[in-house]
Protein backbone atom coordinates (compact mmCIF):
# COMPACT_ATOMS: atom_id res chain seq x y z
CA UNK A 1 0.00 0.00 0.00
CA UNK A 2 2.68 2.49 1.04
CA UNK A 3 5.38 1.27 -1.32
CA UNK A 4 1.99 1.96 -3.78
CA UNK A 5 1.12 5.20 -3.25
CA UNK A 6 5.14 5.92 -3.02
CA UNK A 7 5.62 4.79 -6.38
CA UNK A 8 2.29 6.66 -8.18
CA UNK A 9 3.55 10.25 -6.68
CA UNK A 10 6.80 8.89 -7.26
CA UNK A 11 5.82 8.90 -11.45
CA UNK A 12 3.81 11.83 -11.07
CA UNK A 13 7.17 13.53 -9.34
CA UNK A 14 9.34 12.63 -12.67
CA UNK A 15 6.83 13.04 -15.36
CA UNK A 16 6.95 16.78 -14.03
CA UNK A 17 10.35 17.01 -13.65
CA UNK A 18 11.03 18.97 -16.98
CA UNK A 19 8.81 21.30 -16.33
CA UNK A 20 11.62 22.53 -13.61
CA UNK A 21 14.27 24.04 -15.72
CA UNK A 22 11.76 25.85 -18.36
CA UNK A 23 12.75 29.42 -17.24
CA UNK A 24 16.70 28.56 -17.46
CA UNK A 25 16.23 27.35 -20.93
CA UNK A 26 14.89 30.29 -22.49
CA UNK A 27 17.64 32.63 -24.28
CA UNK A 28 21.22 32.79 -22.92
CA UNK A 29 22.61 34.34 -19.74
CA UNK A 30 23.36 38.02 -20.08
CA UNK A 31 27.09 38.23 -19.09
CA UNK A 32 27.38 40.71 -16.66
CA UNK A 33 30.63 42.88 -16.10
CA UNK A 34 31.39 44.18 -12.85
CA UNK A 35 33.16 47.57 -11.64
CA UNK A 36 33.64 48.82 -8.05
CA UNK A 37 30.83 51.86 -7.64
CA UNK A 38 33.24 54.97 -7.36
CA UNK A 39 32.41 58.87 -6.14
CA UNK A 40 31.67 60.38 -9.29
CA UNK A 41 30.20 57.22 -11.32
CA UNK A 42 27.00 58.25 -13.43
CA UNK A 43 25.27 55.45 -15.36
CA UNK A 44 25.28 58.01 -18.28
CA UNK A 45 29.09 58.10 -18.19
CA UNK A 46 29.36 54.36 -17.57
CA UNK A 47 26.61 53.28 -20.52
CA UNK A 48 29.39 55.13 -22.42
CA UNK A 49 32.63 53.33 -20.89
CA UNK A 50 32.27 49.46 -21.41
CA UNK A 51 35.37 49.24 -21.23
CA UNK A 52 36.02 50.39 -17.45
CA UNK A 53 34.30 46.82 -16.27
CA UNK A 54 35.95 43.89 -15.94
CA UNK A 55 34.27 40.86 -17.40
CA UNK A 56 37.40 38.91 -17.24
CA UNK A 57 37.40 38.05 -13.91
CA UNK A 58 34.36 36.27 -11.64
CA UNK A 59 32.28 38.59 -9.95
CA UNK A 60 32.82 37.28 -7.32
CA UNK A 61 36.45 37.94 -6.75
CA UNK A 62 35.83 41.25 -5.86
CA UNK A 63 34.26 40.55 -2.38
CA UNK A 64 31.53 41.83 -0.52
CA UNK A 65 30.97 45.69 -1.25
CA UNK A 66 29.04 47.96 -3.89
CA UNK A 67 29.07 47.12 -7.58
CA UNK A 68 28.07 48.33 -11.37
CA UNK A 69 27.20 44.95 -13.79
CA UNK A 70 27.06 45.93 -16.99
CA UNK A 71 25.25 43.62 -18.89
CA UNK A 72 26.37 42.22 -22.49
CA UNK A 73 23.60 44.53 -25.47
CA UNK A 74 20.83 42.69 -24.84
CA UNK A 75 19.60 40.79 -27.66
CA UNK A 76 16.11 41.38 -29.79
CA UNK A 77 13.61 38.87 -28.66
CA UNK A 78 11.79 37.61 -31.22
CA UNK A 79 7.79 38.04 -31.31
CA UNK A 80 5.31 40.94 -31.05
CA UNK A 81 8.26 43.84 -30.32
CA UNK A 82 5.32 45.85 -28.17
CA UNK A 83 4.97 42.83 -25.91
CA UNK A 84 6.22 43.68 -22.20
CA UNK A 85 10.23 42.62 -21.29
CA UNK A 86 11.77 41.74 -18.19
CA UNK A 87 15.01 40.57 -16.73
CA UNK A 88 15.45 38.14 -14.50
CA UNK A 89 18.50 37.04 -12.40
CA UNK A 90 19.18 35.05 -9.37
CA UNK A 91 18.12 36.75 -6.02
CA UNK A 92 21.52 37.18 -3.63
CA UNK A 93 22.53 38.79 -0.22
CA UNK A 94 22.16 42.79 -1.28
CA UNK A 95 20.85 45.80 0.69
CA UNK A 96 18.98 47.90 -2.57
CA UNK A 97 19.43 47.61 -6.10
CA UNK A 98 18.67 50.00 -8.99
CA UNK A 99 18.32 48.71 -12.83
CA UNK A 100 19.29 51.25 -14.93
CA UNK A 101 18.16 50.64 -18.36
CA UNK A 102 19.44 52.10 -21.39
CA UNK A 103 17.15 52.31 -24.40
CA UNK A 104 17.65 52.75 -28.34
CA UNK A 105 16.79 56.15 -28.12
CA UNK A 106 19.75 56.99 -25.96
CA UNK A 107 17.25 57.63 -22.60
CA UNK A 108 17.76 55.91 -19.32
CA UNK A 109 15.26 54.79 -17.17
CA UNK A 110 15.34 53.18 -13.47
CA UNK A 111 13.77 50.87 -11.42
CA UNK A 112 14.74 50.58 -7.78
CA UNK A 113 14.12 48.15 -5.13
CA UNK A 114 15.37 47.18 -1.40
CA UNK A 115 15.78 44.08 0.04
CA UNK A 116 12.47 44.84 2.16
CA UNK A 117 11.11 45.87 -1.08
CA UNK A 118 11.63 42.92 -3.41
CA UNK A 119 8.29 41.10 -2.74
CA UNK A 120 6.70 42.44 -5.99
CA UNK A 121 9.64 41.42 -7.87
CA UNK A 122 10.59 37.99 -6.39
CA UNK A 123 8.78 34.54 -8.29
CA UNK A 124 9.36 31.03 -7.96
CA UNK A 125 12.79 29.79 -8.01
CA UNK A 126 14.17 32.59 -5.77
CA UNK A 127 14.50 34.65 -9.39
CA UNK A 128 14.04 38.21 -9.37
CA UNK A 129 11.92 39.41 -12.76
CA UNK A 130 11.84 43.26 -13.04
CA UNK A 131 9.63 44.36 -16.09
CA UNK A 132 11.37 46.73 -17.82
CA UNK A 133 9.53 50.09 -18.26
CA UNK A 134 7.83 51.02 -21.15
CA UNK A 135 9.29 53.04 -24.25
CA UNK A 136 8.90 54.03 -27.98
CA UNK A 137 12.46 52.90 -28.59
CA UNK A 138 13.71 49.16 -27.48
CA UNK A 139 16.01 48.60 -24.37
CA UNK A 140 19.64 47.80 -25.42
CA UNK A 141 21.39 47.62 -22.35
CA UNK A 142 21.34 47.07 -18.90
CA UNK A 143 23.29 48.55 -15.41
CA UNK A 144 22.72 47.04 -12.11
CA UNK A 145 23.74 49.33 -9.04
CA UNK A 146 24.45 46.83 -6.18
CA UNK A 147 24.94 48.27 -2.28
CA UNK A 148 25.94 45.98 0.34
CA UNK A 149 26.66 42.92 -2.17
CA UNK A 150 27.64 39.97 -0.41
CA UNK A 151 28.84 39.30 -3.50
CA UNK A 152 29.29 35.38 -2.01
CA UNK A 153 28.86 33.59 -5.91
CA UNK A 154 28.28 36.61 -7.73
CA UNK A 155 26.18 40.23 -7.77
CA UNK A 156 24.02 39.32 -10.48
CA UNK A 157 23.69 35.70 -11.88
CA UNK A 158 22.02 34.04 -14.48
CA UNK A 159 20.28 37.15 -16.08
CA UNK A 160 17.80 36.58 -19.13
CA UNK A 161 16.07 39.15 -21.18
CA UNK A 162 12.78 37.33 -21.71
CA UNK A 163 9.16 38.38 -22.25
CA UNK A 164 7.46 39.27 -19.38
CA UNK A 165 4.46 37.00 -19.95
CA UNK A 166 6.60 33.63 -20.61
CA UNK A 167 8.28 34.30 -17.41
CA UNK A 168 4.60 34.12 -15.71
CA UNK A 169 3.67 31.21 -17.38
CA UNK A 170 6.71 29.46 -16.51
CA UNK A 171 5.82 30.50 -12.91
CA UNK A 172 2.54 28.80 -13.01
CA UNK A 173 4.58 25.05 -14.17
CA UNK A 174 6.76 25.87 -11.31
CA UNK A 175 4.26 26.39 -8.95
CA UNK A 176 2.92 23.15 -9.76
CA UNK A 177 5.76 21.53 -9.09
CA UNK A 178 6.68 23.13 -5.96
CA UNK A 179 2.93 22.49 -5.00
CA UNK A 180 3.66 18.72 -5.94
CA UNK A 181 7.06 18.45 -3.88
CA UNK A 182 5.15 20.50 -0.97
CA UNK A 183 2.09 18.22 -0.68
CA UNK A 184 4.18 15.34 -0.93
CA UNK A 185 6.12 16.12 1.82
CA UNK A 186 3.48 17.43 3.94
CA UNK A 187 2.05 14.11 3.06
CA UNK A 188 4.70 11.68 3.98
CA UNK A 189 5.08 13.86 7.38
CA UNK A 190 1.72 13.25 8.19
CA UNK A 191 1.80 9.73 7.40
CA UNK A 192 5.12 9.14 9.76
CA UNK A 193 3.37 11.00 12.12
CA UNK A 194 0.37 8.89 12.48
CA UNK A 195 2.21 5.82 12.21
CA UNK A 196 4.41 6.66 14.48
CA UNK A 197 2.49 5.55 17.76
CA UNK A 198 1.89 2.27 16.10
CA UNK A 199 5.19 1.88 15.11
CA UNK A 200 7.41 3.75 17.51
CA UNK A 201 10.69 3.87 15.44
CA UNK A 202 13.08 6.30 16.72
CA UNK A 203 14.08 6.85 12.98
CA UNK A 204 9.92 8.61 12.03
CA UNK A 205 10.31 11.51 14.10
CA UNK A 206 13.62 12.43 12.74
CA UNK A 207 12.17 11.89 9.36
CA UNK A 208 9.62 14.08 10.15
CA UNK A 209 11.97 16.33 11.19
CA UNK A 210 14.54 16.14 7.88
CA UNK A 211 10.90 16.53 5.91
CA UNK A 212 10.17 19.99 7.86
CA UNK A 213 13.50 21.36 6.89
CA UNK A 214 13.13 20.39 4.07
CA UNK A 215 9.67 21.55 3.25
CA UNK A 216 11.36 24.87 5.06
CA UNK A 217 14.03 25.17 3.06
CA UNK A 218 11.62 24.46 0.38
CA UNK A 219 9.61 27.80 0.96
CA UNK A 220 12.65 29.97 1.46
CA UNK A 221 15.11 28.73 -1.37
CA UNK A 222 12.27 29.13 -3.75
CA UNK A 223 11.01 32.53 -3.12
CA UNK A 224 7.54 31.48 -1.97
CA UNK A 225 7.96 32.94 1.62
CA UNK A 226 8.89 36.03 0.31
CA UNK A 227 5.13 36.15 -2.12
CA UNK A 228 3.59 35.16 0.74
CA UNK A 229 5.04 37.11 3.19
CA UNK A 230 5.99 40.34 0.92
CA UNK A 231 7.06 42.29 4.42
CA UNK A 232 9.95 39.78 5.05
CA UNK A 233 13.37 41.11 3.84
CA UNK A 234 14.81 39.05 1.07
CA UNK A 235 18.25 39.54 3.00
CA UNK A 236 16.10 37.42 6.15
CA UNK A 237 14.98 35.43 3.35
CA UNK A 238 18.20 34.69 2.48
CA UNK A 239 19.11 33.97 6.15
CA UNK A 240 16.35 31.69 6.63
CA UNK A 241 17.24 29.83 3.43
CA UNK A 242 20.68 29.11 5.12
CA UNK A 243 18.81 27.93 8.56
CA UNK A 244 17.02 25.61 6.95
CA UNK A 245 19.41 24.07 4.67
CA UNK A 246 21.59 23.39 7.63
CA UNK A 247 18.68 21.77 9.29
CA UNK A 248 18.46 19.62 6.69
CA UNK A 249 22.16 18.14 6.65
CA UNK A 250 22.53 18.24 10.54
CA UNK A 251 19.17 16.03 10.54
CA UNK A 252 20.14 14.02 7.80
CA UNK A 253 23.53 13.51 10.38
CA UNK A 254 21.22 12.20 12.84
CA UNK A 255 19.00 10.18 10.08
CA UNK A 256 21.96 8.51 8.29
CA UNK A 257 22.41 7.43 12.11
CA UNK A 258 19.29 5.72 12.96
CA UNK A 259 18.77 4.72 9.77
CA UNK A 260 21.93 2.13 9.33
CA UNK A 261 22.61 -0.79 12.28
CA UNK A 262 24.58 -0.21 15.14
CA UNK A 263 27.39 -2.38 13.72
CA UNK A 264 27.67 0.70 10.69
CA UNK A 265 28.64 3.54 13.20
CA UNK A 266 30.77 1.29 14.96
CA UNK A 267 34.10 2.73 16.05
CA UNK A 268 35.45 5.86 14.29
CA UNK A 269 32.20 6.50 12.04
CA UNK A 270 30.62 7.03 15.18
CA UNK A 271 32.84 9.86 16.09
CA UNK A 272 33.23 11.07 12.62
CA UNK A 273 29.30 11.82 12.92
CA UNK A 274 29.83 14.37 15.96
CA UNK A 275 32.57 16.06 13.96
CA UNK A 276 30.39 16.07 11.34
CA UNK A 277 27.53 17.47 12.89
CA UNK A 278 29.52 20.48 15.27
CA UNK A 279 31.41 21.34 11.56
CA UNK A 280 27.66 22.11 10.14
CA UNK A 281 25.98 23.05 13.19
CA UNK A 282 28.57 25.76 13.97
CA UNK A 283 28.95 27.64 10.80
CA UNK A 284 25.85 27.66 9.95
CA UNK A 285 24.60 28.48 13.85
CA UNK A 286 27.55 31.59 12.97
CA UNK A 287 25.99 32.50 9.60
CA UNK A 288 22.46 32.61 11.38
CA UNK A 289 23.20 35.17 13.88
CA UNK A 290 26.08 37.43 12.42
CA UNK A 291 25.56 37.82 8.45
CA UNK A 292 26.31 39.91 6.42
CA UNK A 293 28.61 40.53 9.22
CA UNK A 294 32.01 38.44 7.94
CA UNK A 295 29.39 36.72 5.76
CA UNK A 296 31.87 35.45 2.71
CA UNK A 297 34.21 33.47 5.35
CA UNK A 298 31.52 32.16 7.17
CA UNK A 299 29.54 31.08 3.74
CA UNK A 300 32.93 29.07 2.93
CA UNK A 301 32.78 27.76 6.25
CA UNK A 302 29.31 26.81 5.75
CA UNK A 303 30.12 25.50 2.34
CA UNK A 304 33.30 23.69 3.84
CA UNK A 305 30.89 22.06 6.47
CA UNK A 306 28.64 20.56 3.51
CA UNK A 307 31.95 19.17 1.99
CA UNK A 308 32.37 17.43 5.17
CA UNK A 309 29.07 15.76 5.07
CA UNK A 310 29.38 14.71 1.35
CA UNK A 311 32.51 12.77 2.62
CA UNK A 312 30.87 11.65 6.21
CA UNK A 313 27.80 10.35 3.81
CA UNK A 314 30.41 8.34 1.37
CA UNK A 315 31.99 7.36 4.62
CA UNK A 316 28.89 5.78 5.75
CA UNK A 317 28.12 4.11 2.73
CA UNK A 318 31.33 2.18 2.72
CA UNK A 319 31.07 1.43 5.99
CA UNK A 320 27.19 -0.10 5.19
CA UNK A 321 28.80 -1.75 2.11
CA UNK A 322 31.77 -3.39 4.17
CA UNK A 323 29.53 -4.49 7.33
CA UNK A 324 27.08 -5.87 4.82
CA UNK A 325 24.22 -3.50 6.25
CA UNK A 326 20.44 -4.58 5.11
CA UNK A 327 19.56 -0.98 4.12
CA UNK A 328 22.81 0.04 2.02
CA UNK A 329 20.92 0.30 -0.79
CA UNK A 330 17.26 1.95 0.11
CA UNK A 331 20.25 4.59 1.24
CA UNK A 332 22.43 4.90 -1.12
CA UNK A 333 19.17 5.44 -3.80
CA UNK A 334 17.38 7.63 -1.68
CA UNK A 335 20.34 9.73 -1.31
CA UNK A 336 22.55 9.39 -4.46
CA UNK A 337 20.72 12.18 -6.42
CA UNK A 338 20.89 14.91 -3.49
CA UNK A 339 24.62 13.98 -2.73
CA UNK A 340 25.48 14.61 -6.58
CA UNK A 341 23.74 17.47 -6.98
CA UNK A 342 25.11 18.76 -3.93
CA UNK A 343 28.20 17.89 -5.09
CA UNK A 344 28.24 20.58 -8.09
CA UNK A 345 26.74 22.84 -5.75
CA UNK A 346 29.77 22.39 -3.22
CA UNK A 347 32.36 22.72 -7.03
CA UNK A 348 30.68 25.24 -7.58
CA UNK A 349 30.82 27.21 -4.17
CA UNK A 350 34.26 26.50 -4.41
CA UNK A 351 34.68 27.95 -8.43
CA UNK A 352 35.37 24.77 -9.78
CA UNK A 353 32.36 24.82 -11.90
CA UNK A 354 30.37 27.35 -13.58
CA UNK A 355 27.01 28.15 -12.29
CA UNK A 356 24.24 26.96 -14.07
CA UNK A 357 20.35 27.89 -12.95
CA UNK A 358 19.75 24.24 -12.43
CA UNK A 359 22.05 24.61 -9.91
CA UNK A 360 19.70 26.46 -7.59
CA UNK A 361 17.04 24.50 -8.48
CA UNK A 362 18.21 21.10 -8.66
CA UNK A 363 19.17 20.95 -4.65
CA UNK A 364 15.05 21.62 -4.34
CA UNK A 365 13.99 19.33 -6.80
CA UNK A 366 16.62 16.07 -5.61
CA UNK A 367 15.21 17.14 -1.83
CA UNK A 368 11.65 16.44 -3.59
CA UNK A 369 12.72 13.03 -4.94
CA UNK A 370 14.82 12.45 -1.91
CA UNK A 371 12.25 12.61 0.82
CA UNK A 372 10.04 10.56 -1.24
CA UNK A 373 12.44 7.95 -1.73
CA UNK A 374 13.52 7.90 1.59
CA UNK A 375 9.98 7.55 2.90
CA UNK A 376 10.50 4.32 0.91
CA UNK A 377 13.50 3.57 2.68
CA UNK A 378 11.51 4.22 6.26
CA UNK A 379 9.20 1.85 4.93
CA UNK A 380 11.93 -0.82 3.82
CA UNK A 381 13.38 -0.54 6.92
CA UNK A 382 10.33 -1.16 9.01
CA UNK A 383 9.23 -3.81 7.02
CA UNK A 384 12.73 -5.88 7.37
CA UNK A 385 12.36 -4.42 11.18
CA UNK A 386 8.78 -6.17 11.60
CA UNK A 387 10.01 -8.80 9.57
CA UNK A 388 12.66 -9.83 12.15
CA UNK A 389 9.89 -9.36 15.13
CA UNK A 390 7.65 -11.97 13.76
CA UNK A 391 10.83 -14.48 13.56
CA UNK A 392 11.59 -13.71 17.04
CA UNK A 393 7.64 -14.33 17.91
CA UNK A 394 8.07 -17.28 16.22
CA UNK A 395 11.53 -18.76 17.92
CA UNK A 396 9.50 -17.91 21.12
CA UNK A 397 6.92 -19.84 20.16
CA UNK A 398 8.93 -22.72 19.20
CA UNK A 399 11.03 -22.02 22.62
CA UNK A 400 8.06 -22.13 24.65
CA UNK A 401 6.37 -25.07 23.10
CA UNK A 402 9.94 -26.94 23.65
CA UNK A 403 9.81 -26.24 27.43
CA UNK A 404 6.04 -26.81 28.24
CA UNK A 405 6.41 -30.49 25.96
CA UNK A 406 7.80 -33.74 27.18
CA UNK A 407 10.39 -34.54 24.30
CA UNK A 408 9.62 -38.24 24.51
CA UNK A 409 6.18 -38.19 24.28
CA UNK A 410 5.01 -35.33 23.03
CA UNK A 411 2.74 -34.50 25.76
CA UNK A 412 2.47 -31.28 27.84
CA UNK A 413 5.10 -32.04 30.91
CA UNK A 414 3.82 -31.49 34.25
CA UNK A 415 4.04 -27.16 34.94
CA UNK A 416 2.48 -26.89 31.48
CA UNK A 417 -0.25 -29.33 32.53
CA UNK A 418 -0.57 -27.10 35.81
CA UNK A 419 -0.23 -23.51 33.53
CA UNK A 420 -3.50 -25.03 32.17
CA UNK A 421 -5.47 -26.44 34.28
CA UNK A 422 -5.35 -23.97 36.89
CA UNK A 423 -8.43 -21.97 36.03
CA UNK A 424 -10.33 -23.91 33.42
CA UNK A 425 -14.09 -22.95 34.42
CA UNK A 426 -16.27 -25.23 35.21
CA UNK A 427 -15.82 -28.59 37.23
CA UNK A 428 -12.99 -30.46 36.12
CA UNK A 429 -12.54 -34.44 36.10
CA UNK A 430 -8.60 -35.54 36.58
CA UNK A 431 -7.69 -39.27 35.67
CA UNK A 432 -4.09 -40.39 36.21
CA UNK A 433 -3.09 -43.28 34.48
CA UNK A 434 0.18 -45.33 35.54
CA UNK A 435 1.71 -48.32 33.78
CA UNK A 436 1.46 -51.82 35.82
CA UNK A 437 4.62 -53.15 36.57
CA UNK A 438 6.58 -51.02 34.30
CA UNK A 439 9.71 -51.81 35.48
CA UNK A 440 9.31 -55.36 34.66
CA UNK A 441 9.39 -54.22 31.21
CA UNK A 442 12.43 -52.47 31.31
CA UNK A 443 13.93 -55.41 32.94
CA UNK A 444 13.17 -57.42 30.45
CA UNK A 445 13.21 -56.16 27.19
CA UNK A 446 15.78 -52.47 28.58
CA UNK A 447 15.51 -49.34 28.81
CA UNK A 448 15.19 -48.24 24.86
CA UNK A 449 11.97 -50.62 24.32
CA UNK A 450 10.72 -49.47 27.91
CA UNK A 451 10.82 -46.18 26.24
CA UNK A 452 9.04 -47.78 23.17
CA UNK A 453 5.96 -48.34 25.41
CA UNK A 454 5.98 -45.48 26.99
CA UNK A 455 5.68 -43.52 23.58
CA UNK A 456 3.00 -46.20 22.39
CA UNK A 457 1.11 -45.90 26.03
CA UNK A 458 1.01 -41.59 25.49
CA UNK A 459 -0.22 -42.50 21.63
CA UNK A 460 -2.86 -45.02 22.75
CA UNK A 461 -3.94 -41.93 25.49
CA UNK A 462 -3.71 -39.60 22.84
CA UNK A 463 -6.18 -41.54 19.98
CA UNK A 464 -8.97 -41.52 22.75
CA UNK A 465 -8.96 -38.23 23.93
CA UNK A 466 -12.20 -35.96 23.38
CA UNK A 467 -11.51 -32.55 22.16
CA UNK A 468 -10.48 -30.14 24.82
CA UNK A 469 -8.92 -32.80 27.24
CA UNK A 470 -5.34 -31.95 28.25
CA UNK A 471 -3.27 -35.02 28.39
CA UNK A 472 0.57 -34.73 29.98
CA UNK A 473 3.44 -37.39 31.24
CA UNK A 474 3.52 -35.94 35.02
CA UNK A 475 6.37 -38.70 36.27
CA UNK A 476 8.68 -41.59 34.65
CA UNK A 477 5.64 -43.81 34.01
CA UNK A 478 2.73 -41.69 35.52
CA UNK A 479 0.33 -39.98 33.03
CA UNK A 480 -2.59 -36.78 33.74
CA UNK A 481 -5.95 -36.50 32.16
CA UNK A 482 -7.71 -33.47 32.48
CA UNK A 483 -11.25 -32.57 31.15
CA UNK A 484 -14.24 -30.96 31.64
CA UNK A 485 -16.22 -33.48 34.00
CA UNK A 486 -19.13 -33.33 31.45
CA UNK A 487 -16.89 -34.71 28.71
CA UNK A 488 -14.26 -36.73 31.02
CA UNK A 489 -13.50 -40.02 29.06
CA UNK A 490 -15.16 -42.86 30.11
CA UNK A 491 -12.69 -45.10 32.31
CA UNK A 492 -13.40 -48.54 31.57
CA UNK A 493 -12.97 -47.49 27.63
CA UNK A 494 -9.96 -45.68 28.40
CA UNK A 495 -8.50 -48.86 30.09
CA UNK A 496 -9.61 -51.22 27.00
CA UNK A 497 -7.76 -49.11 24.66
CA UNK A 498 -4.85 -49.18 26.64
CA UNK A 499 -5.03 -53.09 27.06
CA UNK A 500 -5.60 -53.11 23.36
CA UNK A 501 -3.18 -50.91 21.78
CA UNK A 502 0.01 -52.49 19.93
CA UNK A 503 3.11 -51.93 21.89
CA UNK A 504 6.66 -53.11 21.16
CA UNK A 505 7.46 -57.37 21.07
CA UNK A 506 3.59 -58.09 21.11
CA UNK A 507 3.60 -56.57 24.96
CA UNK A 508 0.35 -56.66 26.59
CA UNK A 509 0.32 -53.35 29.10
CA UNK A 510 -2.19 -52.50 31.10
CA UNK A 511 -2.64 -49.43 33.39
CA UNK A 512 -4.26 -48.24 36.76
CA UNK A 513 -6.72 -45.03 36.66
CA UNK A 514 -7.05 -42.68 39.57
CA UNK A 515 -9.73 -40.29 38.86
CA UNK A 516 -11.23 -37.70 41.27
CA UNK A 517 -13.68 -34.23 39.86
CA UNK A 518 -13.80 -31.21 41.23
CA UNK A 519 -13.76 -27.23 40.57
CA UNK A 520 -9.67 -26.15 39.68
CA UNK A 521 -10.02 -22.33 40.88
CA UNK A 522 -6.71 -22.20 42.08
CA UNK A 523 -3.52 -24.10 43.29
CA UNK A 524 -5.47 -25.09 46.59
CA UNK A 525 -7.65 -26.91 44.49
CA UNK A 526 -5.16 -28.77 41.74
CA UNK A 527 -3.12 -29.77 45.01
CA UNK A 528 -6.54 -31.37 46.53
CA UNK A 529 -7.65 -32.81 43.41
CA UNK A 530 -4.10 -34.99 42.40
CA UNK A 531 -4.21 -35.70 46.01
CA UNK A 532 -7.76 -37.40 45.66
CA UNK A 533 -7.11 -38.38 42.33
CA UNK A 534 -3.55 -40.23 43.32
CA UNK A 535 -4.92 -42.16 46.60
CA UNK A 536 -7.67 -43.68 43.90
CA UNK A 537 -4.76 -44.44 42.03
CA UNK A 538 -3.19 -46.02 44.75
CA UNK A 539 -6.62 -48.02 45.62
CA UNK A 540 -6.23 -48.81 41.76
CA UNK A 541 -3.15 -50.56 42.11
CA UNK A 542 -3.99 -52.56 45.48
CA UNK A 543 -7.36 -53.75 44.29
CA UNK A 544 -5.16 -56.06 41.81
CA UNK A 545 -4.23 -53.35 38.95
CA UNK A 546 -5.89 -53.30 35.57
CA UNK A 547 -8.90 -50.97 36.82
CA UNK A 548 -10.16 -47.60 37.84
CA UNK A 549 -11.12 -46.28 40.66
CA UNK A 550 -13.23 -42.81 41.76
CA UNK A 551 -11.87 -40.95 44.21
CA UNK A 552 -15.52 -38.93 46.42
CA UNK A 553 -16.21 -35.91 44.31
CA UNK A 554 -14.67 -32.91 45.47
CA UNK A 555 -17.76 -30.52 46.91
CA UNK A 556 -19.03 -28.82 43.49
CA UNK A 557 -21.24 -25.83 44.67
CA UNK A 558 -24.61 -26.49 42.78
CA UNK A 559 -25.36 -23.18 40.64
CA UNK A 560 -28.17 -20.92 42.44
CA UNK A 561 -31.41 -22.09 40.72
CA UNK A 562 -32.77 -19.23 38.82
CA UNK A 563 -35.99 -17.46 40.40
CA UNK A 564 -38.60 -18.71 38.09
CA UNK A 565 -42.20 -16.73 38.32
CA UNK A 566 -44.82 -18.71 39.67
CA UNK A 567 -46.67 -20.73 36.64
CA UNK A 568 -50.04 -20.11 36.15
CA UNK A 569 -51.63 -21.98 33.93
CA UNK A 570 -55.03 -20.75 32.12
CA UNK A 571 -57.27 -23.34 31.16
CA UNK A 572 -59.52 -22.58 28.41
CA UNK A 573 -63.09 -22.73 30.26
CA UNK A 574 -65.12 -25.41 28.01
P1 LIG B 1 3.42 -50.40 39.52
O1 LIG B 1 2.57 -51.32 38.79
O2 LIG B 1 3.28 -50.46 41.00
O3 LIG B 1 3.29 -49.00 39.01
O4 LIG B 1 4.92 -50.85 39.27
P2 LIG B 1 5.96 -50.18 38.34
O5 LIG B 1 7.05 -51.09 38.12
O6 LIG B 1 5.29 -49.65 37.10
O7 LIG B 1 6.40 -48.92 39.20
P3 LIG B 1 7.74 -48.49 39.77
O8 LIG B 1 7.55 -47.09 40.32
O9 LIG B 1 8.26 -49.51 40.70
O10 LIG B 1 8.72 -48.40 38.56
C1 LIG B 1 8.64 -47.41 37.57
C2 LIG B 1 9.79 -47.59 36.65
O11 LIG B 1 9.74 -46.72 35.53
C3 LIG B 1 11.11 -47.32 37.31
C4 LIG B 1 11.93 -46.55 36.29
O12 LIG B 1 13.10 -47.21 35.98
C5 LIG B 1 11.06 -46.57 35.08
N1 LIG B 1 11.18 -45.32 34.36
C6 LIG B 1 10.99 -44.06 34.81
N2 LIG B 1 11.16 -43.16 33.81
C7 LIG B 1 11.48 -43.90 32.70
C8 LIG B 1 11.77 -43.54 31.37
O13 LIG B 1 11.77 -42.38 30.96
N3 LIG B 1 12.05 -44.54 30.49
C9 LIG B 1 12.04 -45.82 30.85
N4 LIG B 1 12.29 -46.76 29.93
N5 LIG B 1 11.78 -46.18 32.13
C10 LIG B 1 11.50 -45.23 33.04
MG1 LIG C 1 3.79 -48.27 37.41
MG1 LIG D 1 4.65 -45.14 39.04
Amino acid sequence: MRYGIGALILAIFVALLPLAPARADKGDVLRGCIRPIQPGDTPHALFLAPQRFDCAHDQSDYGAGDFWILSDPLPVLPGDPRERLAVTFASTWQDATTLHILYADGSIRDVAYTSATTAPYLLLGAVIAVPLPRATTRPVRILWEAHGAANMRGVVRGAHLVHHADALAVESSLSLVYGIIMGLVVGLAVYNLALWPALRQPLQPVYCMLLFFITGYALCSSGLIGQWLPWLDNNERHRWNAIMLGGVALTLVIFARHFFERKVFEGWLDRWAIVTFVLIAIPNAAFALLAPRWIRPLDTAVVIGFLVLLVFLIAVLVSAWRRRSNFLWAFAIAWGTPIILAMFRVLHALHLIQWRPWIDQSTLLSMGAEALIASLGVAYRIYLLSRERDQARAHERAARRLADTDPLTGLFNRRALLDQAVGRSGPQTLILADIDHFKRINDTLGHDEGDEVLRGFAQALIDTLPPGTLAARIGGEEFALLADADHAPDAEVLLKRLRTATYPAGLKVTASLGLCSGLLQDEEDWRRLYREADQALFAAKNGGRDRACWAPELHVPTPPLPVIAPLVRHHATP
